[in-house]
């Protein structure tokens, strides 16, 4: 299989060089050229597999250049019970809300308590083995903007990784203190973190001009080094997702719930638009999906577009209770857009440069039709994500995250203006631990105290809810990372971090 640029078509690339760049020379995204389709007899042959035998058929027919041995090697060093808790990495556990049930897809069981784990710890396997195909004996500098998890997952993959050096920029009044307290704690000989005095989109616009500076690129190269990327722009990133939703499909045949053919819902807290995409590409691929439903918070640029056609980042950014959906820039949505409008790689370009220049952009017509035709867009505030974390937790007694908790109230919207009772899969992004400031004020307010620690405590007395290990085991970890600078100074940061 081999892969092109969403912006220039004539760049076509193996596997292996897709995820040692990153991102393409023209600024475009890689994307396969064609998907495989799964029938009804590929799925009835999946339902007996674990999630790791799953796993490897799917990364096999995307990773043609790649043996058994080696996607095999990947699949069993990322997803270990050790890592993930059990043999199934991403468990389904049914709850009503509001007489409805959900299938709730726990994405966060991996080292880092969110479900950015499930494609970071996979990526770093997938990169070394990329590397010795295309760039042997070159280091790999990854850069990671991140507006929380996606930090600290990207560290805990590589951290002490041969031939891979890692710099973290976050902003730095945009992550919550326990995301920071992660990231700041973080160990490991080749990784360094850095907060910027702005906010996410600051931050990923900054590295992706450090990617294509021509000056920094030349320096890399002449020190045997180049650059790449772990963030949701790099294909390895995506493939490991779409993964967990075929698997889920898999898991409600077999409980009963559907039968194969059927189709379901989707329903995803959506900042970057890489997680809903994987959902579409397993779509594409012949998953039946009926509807994807696009949650998002008070920064609802998705939710605009999706309605109306118009991008249009030009607008009041706010930092929520749910701060790693804090995103007006979209990026993965440039591949949907390629898809939507046939492949049409000179349209997406002006799009994404008039994004970049106006901050703005219109579809056509025909793709305004396809999106409508198959994504539902919502959005909710920090107060009713507060409120639908409590009423989760009345009914069902069960605890659920401030990013899991937009994608329900935004589920709830849509069956309530549609009706539509399909079944339906919803991805729960984080541990509820990981924001127990926000959680606490939902379920417990009056335990509200200005210590990260004594909240999770209290958290764990008035829920039960279990805290998972790599929390617990934060507070005495010592601080290695203080450093702050403003965003524009971002590439002499790189600069001195590497010693170039
Ligand atoms: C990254 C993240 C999201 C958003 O996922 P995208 O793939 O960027 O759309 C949602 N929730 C949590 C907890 C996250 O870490």
């Amino acid at each position: 299989m081999l892969y092109n640029s969403t912006e220039n078509k004539n760049e076509v690339v193996s596997a292996a060089q897709a995820i040692a760049q990153g991102i393409s020379k023209d600024g475009g995204l890689f994307v396969p050229q064609e998907l495989p389709v799964y029938t009804e007899d590929t799925f009835k042959s999946l339902l007996p597999k674990t999630y790791n035998e799953r796993a490897k058929f799917v990364f096999s027919e995307f990773l043609t250049d790649f043996t058994a041995e080696e996607i095999a090697e990947c699949v069993d060093s990322a997803y270990k019970v050790e890592k993930f808790g059990s043999e199934c990495p991403a468990p389904l556990v049914a709850k009503k809300y509001n007489g409805n049930e959900i299938n709730i897809m726990e994405l966060w069981h991996g080292p880092t308590c969110a479900f950015k784990d499930m494609a970071l710890q996979i990526l770093p396997h997938f990169l070394t083995k990329s590397l010795k195909k295309t760039y042997d004996g070159k280091t790999a500098v990854i850069l990671v903007a991140t507006s929380g998890d996606t930090g600290k997952a990207a560290l805990e993959g590589f951290k002490d990784v041969d031939h891979t050096k890692m710099i973290v920029f976050y902003p730095v009044d945009g992550v919550s203190p326990m995301q920071k307290r992660q990231m700041t704690t973080q160990k490991g000989n080749n990784v360094n973190v850095c907060a910027i005095k702005g906010n996410f989109d600051d931050a990923q616009t900054g590295v992706k001009n450090i990617f294509t500076t021509e000056e920094i690129i030349k320096l890399l190269n002449d020190n045997n080094m180049l650059f790449s990327s772990a963030n949701s722009i790099n294909w390895g990133r995506l493939l490991p997702q779409i993964v967990y939703y075929i698997s889920a499909y898999c898991d409600l045949v077999n409980e009963g719930k559907i039968k194969i053919g059927d189709k379901i819902n989707i329903v995803v807290p959506t900042g970057n638009f890489g997680n809903i995409l994987a959902a579409y590409y397993a779509y594409c691929m012949g998953m039946p999906v009926n509807k994807f439903i696009c949650a998002s918070n008070s920064n609802n640029v998705l939710t605009d577009f999706i309605n109306t056609g118009v991008y249009d980042k030009n607008r009041q950014f706010y930092a929520t209770a749910s701060p790693s959906m804090d995103i007006l820039v979209s990026s993965n949505l440039e591949r949907l857009l390629y898809k939507f409008s046939g492949n049409d790689d000179k349209l997406v370009a002006q799009w994404m440069k008039s994004l970049k220049t106006v901050g703005k952009y219109e579809v056509t017509e025909e793709v305004k039709k396809e999106i409508t035709d198959k994504f539902f867009g919502g959005f909710c505030n920090d107060d009713d994500t507060k409120k639908t974390i409590k009423t989760l937790f009345k009914q069902e007694n069960y605890l659920c995250d401030t990013h899991t908790s937009v994608a329900i109230n935004v589920y709830n919207q849509y069956v309530e203006k549609t009706g539509d009772k399909t079944p339906v899969v919803l991805a729960s992004t984080a541990s509820p631990y990981k924001f127990s400031n926000a959680v606490l004020e939902a379920v417990a307010p009056e335990a509200i105290s200005d210590n990260e620690f004594e909240m999770v405590e209290k958290l764990n007395q008035i829920t039960g809810a279990e805290i998972p290990k790599p929390i617990a085991e934060l507070e005495n970890l010592e601080v290695r990372f203080n450093n702050v600078t403003e965003s524009k100074s971002m590439p002499e940061y790189v600069k001195e971090t590497l010693g170039l």
